[in-house]
């Protein structure tokens, strides 16, 4: 096998996060991009680059025959789609299969089976993983889904099966709202996905998110890296994550990550993968696997100390993992902030000339970034720019060297988050550690 010349099928910081990883491993690199990004980062720095399309995504990032043409004529022999675009596309991961490229993904049946949340919520209740109250499947009958929505008691949700991103949810308090809203939520995922199926589960108050990191070698062998907290977010969007979270306890860690990876394991998953959980009042509840590697990876990789894109790469290459669950130790603290280009306090886009840049630096400190002083943010796609990684040994000490980074970070051009993150660094809420998913639309909400 032994890959030779990885192409990557995706852009910014994650493009040159997989460049970096395959450089390391001594693996030639294609990039492909848009007419837009000719002059992006990952493109000077790959030992190969093809335009596959114009700037709109779909003409290019999306676009499965473009990129195909461009594995083939530049000799690659494997793909890493990275996250977002073509990443969770079963389709895509088959087509790449077909033509004897190798997948640095799972298998495009678990891809498949994770896409769709109602059968990603039966596998997991199958494999043992404790699941929100709800319906067991679709639900189109009214008086099913009223006995249903009963059962699991009001507030309940309505979600739809091909969602992602947040869109087609309904959060419904009475009987009596239950029918609209049902419609609502179906026609709205009709729009948005093509499926107006939906199903509903019980409506948590307050949770926290948290995400379990899982590597399969696609033999029956699997581990977990612990977990991340994301529960801050603005419109479903993570902005900051931590690893470990501040709630679990090194217990909890084990028994539920254990419990994670006996799942993964059982299933015969192949490569990285996230299974996401609410957690409310000490329990776990399962809303959706991500087939593919996550933005907020880097937080694992600090505590950690294992490399997931390498990982990746070694997993598709038919290696065994590098790793075993008991080789796997948990130390100290570290924390993601997302930096995008938009309005710190409308969160309206940024985009434009970077006219000059620094990044921070010094012991702990990651910056994973495209930028460049001269490099112009293209509008046409994700603001997130940046992304600061700060390890520290105690959760204190990561708070202290994250901010003298930030303080650090010059960003020139382009309005950015970074002033957001700096007030959020300073809320006794954070400090403690005492935040949920609802908290800082509250905060920001409070502020305006
Ligand atoms: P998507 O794939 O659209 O992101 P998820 O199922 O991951 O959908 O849910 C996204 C977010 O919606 C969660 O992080 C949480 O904030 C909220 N959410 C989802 N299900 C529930 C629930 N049962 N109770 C409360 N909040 C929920």
């Amino acid at each position: 096998m032994a890959i030779k010349r990885l192409l990557i099928a995706n852009r910014g910081e994650i493009a040159l996060r997989i460049h970096r990883a395959a450089h390391e491993m001594g693996i030639e690199t294609v990039a492909v991009h848009s007419t837009a990004d000719a002059d992006a980062m990952h493109v000077r720095l790959a030992d190969h680059a093809v335009c596959i399309g114009p700037p709109a995504a779909k003409d290019s990032y999306l676009n499965v025959a473009a990129i195909i043409s461009a594995a083939e004529i530049t000799h690659a022999d494997a793909i890493h789609p990275g996250y977002g675009f073509l990443s969770e596309n079963a389709k895509f991961a088959e087509i790449v299969e077909a033509h004897d490229i190798t997948w640095i993904g799972p298998k495009p049946e678990h891809i498949r089976t994770m896409g769709d949340k109602i059968e990603a919520k039966r596998t997991a209740g199958a494999l043992g993983l404790p699941l929100v109250p709800g319906s067991d499947g679709a639900v189109s009958d009214l008086e099913e889904a009223k006995a249903i929505a009963e059962k699991a008691g009001y507030p309940v949700i309505i979600k739809a099966a091909s969602g992602g991103g947040g869109r087609g949810m309904k959060v419904c308090n009475s009987p009596e709202q239950l029918e609209t809203l049902i419609q609502q939520a179906g026609s709205e995922a009709k729009a948005a996905f093509g499926d107006a199926t939906v199903y509903i589960e019980k409506y948590l108050g307050n949770p926290r998110h948290i995400e379990f990191q899982i590597f399969g070698d696609g033999n029956g062998n699997a581990i977990h890296l612990g977990e991340r907290d994301c529960s801050l977010q603005r419109r479903h969007q993570k902005v900051l994550e931590e690893a470990p979270s501040p709630v679990i306890s090194t217990e909890e860690r084990n028994r539920m990550g254990g419990i994670v990876a006996k799942a993964m394991a059982d299933m015969g998953y192949r490569g990285a993968g996230t299974i996401e959980f609410l957690w409310e009042n000490g329990e776990f509840y399962f809303i959706e696997m991500n087939t593919r590697l996550q933005v907020e990876h880097p937080v694992t990789e600090a505590i950690t100390g294992v490399d997931l894109v390498r990982e990746q790469i070694r997993i598709a290459d038919g290696k065994p993992l590098s790793v075993r669950q008991d080789e796997i130790e948990f130390k100290g603290h570290a924390i993601e902030c997302r930096i995008n280009a938009e309005d710190p306090f409308t969160f309206a886009p940024s985009p434009g000339l970077v006219k000059s840049y620094h990044a921070a630096g010094g012991m702990h400190v990651r910056v994973d970034s495209g930028l460049y002083a001269g490099y112009k943010i293209p509008p046409y796609y994700d603001s997130m720019i940046a992304k600061l990684i700060v390890y520290g040994r105690t959760r204190e000490g990561c708070i202290m060297r994250l901010k003298r980074a930030l303080e650090e970070m010059v960003i020139e051009g382009p309005k950015t988050s970074i002033p957001l993150h700096q007030r959020l660094l300073n809320e006794p809420d954070f400090l403690s550690g005492d935040y949920t998913i609802k908290w800082l639309e509250e905060w920001l909400a409070k502020d305006a």
